[in-house]
């Protein structure tokens, strides 16, 4: 086997190089599938490192393996979506045990909150958690944690990383960031102070559009073998396969996100001066109210954002003209994808949260893919024009 320092090469290498070196047998530069469940053991007393597939399994493994090193962390769990990874995470906290909530937040992790977790006597409070007077006034002694989304979805806003972190640490609480949207090659909230980082790996990491997969990474060994006991005791782990299929993604993330990025900061740019749109949020665009925050934490942007038309009659005759963009909720795929948050993603989120956070039904989330950027725009420009005609005529 071939004994190289992984750390020393880029991220870009280190993606493409996922499970390049670790089949010393055949030398495999695809690390195979271990469609095993059992493993034999030598003798008794004896194990190869493998008893049991949920415990941990070889094709696993090197995914595991690879995601920590990505984030910076000391051990990573592959589970079989985002939220299963979230229902592990939320399984450190004990009943009476308090969390404190980005606001803007992905519509099945409030789900999970509040219509289950609460049943477990678990609570969280909802903030901006950029406003450090918010985050203190919800503190209370039972608090544990505060759980980030930055960038939120659909809105964009971007968390202070570096300052919360610091904060929780002074409180002894964890926190916990989602780093679906950036993915490690944009962003690494470990390196700013954070303890663990969960994603779905469905969306960006996978890239495809085609596995369900959640990762978890961890910071530390107390909190790492916590975590490994968790994970194991759960059970809600990503099968051989599906591990395989997600490095098969992840070995193309640096280009694609490198793509991503140019097309959807090209198209917001192009919906600002369009006279059907009467907002667009990006953190590229100097507007943004966390432009200067993203740009110092994170190397880049995602390629998601939103944007408000200038009536909610125009909503549904755009999302029946896209051709080329697809009308379906999901993002992080290759393909340009389309959603209407207000009835999709945030349905489960209350009305009054919505209306704060400005999830209103003007408001379309665009998951830009990988296709020409002028293909995308011509596809919007012919939608746009042709729910104008339609909302207009009705007058
Ligand atoms: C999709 C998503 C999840 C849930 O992940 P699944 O893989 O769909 O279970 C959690 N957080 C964010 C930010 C997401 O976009």
């Amino acid at each position: 086997m071939i004994e190289r320092d992984e750390t020393k090469y880029r991220l870009e290498s280190r993606l493409a190089q996922i499970g390049s070196i670790q089949e010393p047998n055949t030398g495999a530069v695809n690390f195979p599938i271990y469609q095993s469940t059992a493993f034999r053991h030598p003798r008794l007393g004896q194990s190869t490192g493998f008893d049991y597939i949920r415990t941990k399994n070889p094709t696993r493994q090197v995914l595991e393996d690879a995601a920590a090193a990505l984030e910076s962390g000391d051990a990573g769990f592959a589970c079989s979506s985002g939220m299963a990874a979230l229902q592990t995470i939320f399984t450190l906290f004990s009943q009476g045990d308090h969390l404190i909530v980005s606001l803007d937040l992905y519509g099945g992790t409030y789900r999970l909150l509040e219509r289950i977790l609460s049943r477990f006597g678990i609570t969280a409070s909802y903030v901006d958690t950029n406003d450090m007077d918010a985050l203190e006034s919800v503190r209370t002694p039972s608090t544990k944690a505060v759980i980030i989304e930055t960038p939120t979805n659909p809105l964009m806003m971007i968390t202070d990383i570096e300052k919360v972190s610091a904060w929780a640490k002074t409180h002894g609480l964890l926190t916990v960031v989602d780093n679906t949207l950036l993915t490690p090659f944009f962003q690494r909230p470990l390196e700013l102070g954070a303890d663990i980082i969960i994603h779905s790996a469905t969306k960006y990491l996978g890239g495809h559009n085609d596995v369900l997969a959640g990762l978890i990474v961890t910071k530390g060994k107390e909190l790492s073998e916590q975590m490994a006991f968790l994970h194991n005791s759960i059970g809600a782990v990503l099968s051989p396969s599906d591990s395989y299929q997600l490095m098969r993604g992840m070995k193309t993330l640096a280009i694609r996100m490198e793509r991503h990025e140019y097309n959807a900061e090209r198209v917001a740019r192009w919906l600002t001066e369009h006279p059907s749109i009467v907002a667009v949020f990006h953190p590229a665009l100097e507007d943004h109210p966390s432009y200067d925050i993203q740009r110092r934490q994170s190397s880049g942007n995602t390629g998601i954002f939103s944007f408000r038309v200038k009536d909610a009659r125009y909503v549904d005759p755009i999302l029946r003209h896209l051709k080329l963009i697809a009308f379906a909720e999901s993002l992080g795929g290759v393909e340009s994808l389309m959603t209407y948050p207000a009835v999709q993603t945030h349905a489960d989120i209350p009305q009054e949260i919505r209306d704060q956070v400005g999830v209103d039904d003007r408001l379309l989330r665009f998951s830009v893919g990988i296709e020409h950027v002028d293909d995308i725009i011509a596809d919007l420009e012919q939608a746009l024009e042709a729910a104008h005609r339609e909302v207009e005529g009705e007058q």
